[in-house]
């Protein structure tokens, strides 16, 4: 098997191995169609974007229209399904969050355009967000009353601050993971909680699918998080994880992306049979497309 040097670090961020085995070569589907390798820790089995772009350079890979969801822009077929399911979605989030804190501070890093803040603040949470994107931040704002902040301004968030930290399809994004995960840890409160939602290459439509599989999201994505090494990195940083969730509809709608990213006829049958596939083999082994990990700062 080739060993090959990780490029953009010294060293695995989970397990800090700096030996890789080539895992993958993908195609930014979604936007330029460029190609990307995916390459896999040889000690941890975290799958790395390899190369990735810098933080600057990545910015021209999410100036897609379609990246950031914007309000009251026309749709296609997928932009309507994602709203549905981003609506129903809302109510389950809602659900998991209040497992853990029934009121108290939310924050959620990489808010958008602020639905989920919004929800907390109507179910009587005290919300505040952290966003990259100029546009969705001052949008987000304008919804929840200027406590929205720029990555580079969240020392603005006191330390022990904040009940329960969100993060939904954030942390793969991310340049800097011992960065993030320290400015975490710093603003959660003793005996606080983490949420992350991660897609899982676990999972059968990523089986399905390989390298079309839309939730690699090359280069957009970074870090490609499985149940074990996802653990491994939050135990690192004193999180304990005290809860797994399954996101259903991920399934089928990451299966109908991929479906369309391979060009296949009929694929919007072919992209619901594969989610409903995922979701019944997941009932089986727990490795849904999309899951939601909770943590406890110990
Ligand atoms: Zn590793």
């Amino acid at each position: 098997m080739k060993q090959i040097y990780l490029k953009s670090h010294n060293q695995c961020p989970v397990c800090g191995n700096a030996l890789l085995d080539h895992y993958l070569d993908s195609v930014d589907y979604f936007f330029t169609q460029e190609s990307f390798t995916l390459d896999r820790c040889a000690n941890c089995g975290l799958i790395v974007t390899n190369p990735f772009p810098g933080f600057e350079e990545s910015l021209k890979y999410y100036q897609s229209e379609a990246y950031f969801s914007h309000p009251n822009k026309k749709m296609n077929l997928f932009g309507y399904l994602y709203q549905f399911v981003r609506t129903h979605n809302m109510r389950s989030k809602i659900r998991v969050l209040k497992r853990y804190v029934r009121l108290g501070k939310v924050l959620d890093i990489g808010c958008g355009s602020g639905d989920f803040l919004v929800a907390c603040r109507d179910n009587g949470f005290d919300v505040s967000g952290i966003e990259v994107n100029e546009e969705a931040r001052n949008y987000t704002s304008s919804r929840i009353g200027n406590r929205v902040f720029h990555p580079h301004d969240s020392l603005f968030i006191p330390s022990d601050h904040v009940d329960m930290i969100t993060m939904w399809h954030v942390l793969e994004h991310i340049h800097d993971l011992d960065k993030q995960m320290n400015d975490i840890m710093r603003m959660l409160k003793p005996n606080g909680f983490l949420l992350l939602a991660l897609p899982n290459p676990e999972s059968y439509d990523c089986r399905k699918y390989g390298k079309y599989w839309a939730a690699w999201d090359l280069p957009r994505h970074l870090f490609h998080f499985n149940p074990q090494t996802i653990n491994v990195l939050a135990a690192k940083f004193g999180l304990k994880q005290i809860g797994t969730y399954p996101m259903k509809w991920d399934a089928y709608y990451i299966s109908m992306l991929s479906e369309g990213y391979r060009k296949n006829r009929l694929g919007f049958i072919k992209g619901l049979m594969a989610g409903l596939f995922s979701n019944l083999n997941a009932r089986r082994t727990g490795n849904y497309s999309s899951l939601i990990y909770v943590f406890k700062k110990m």
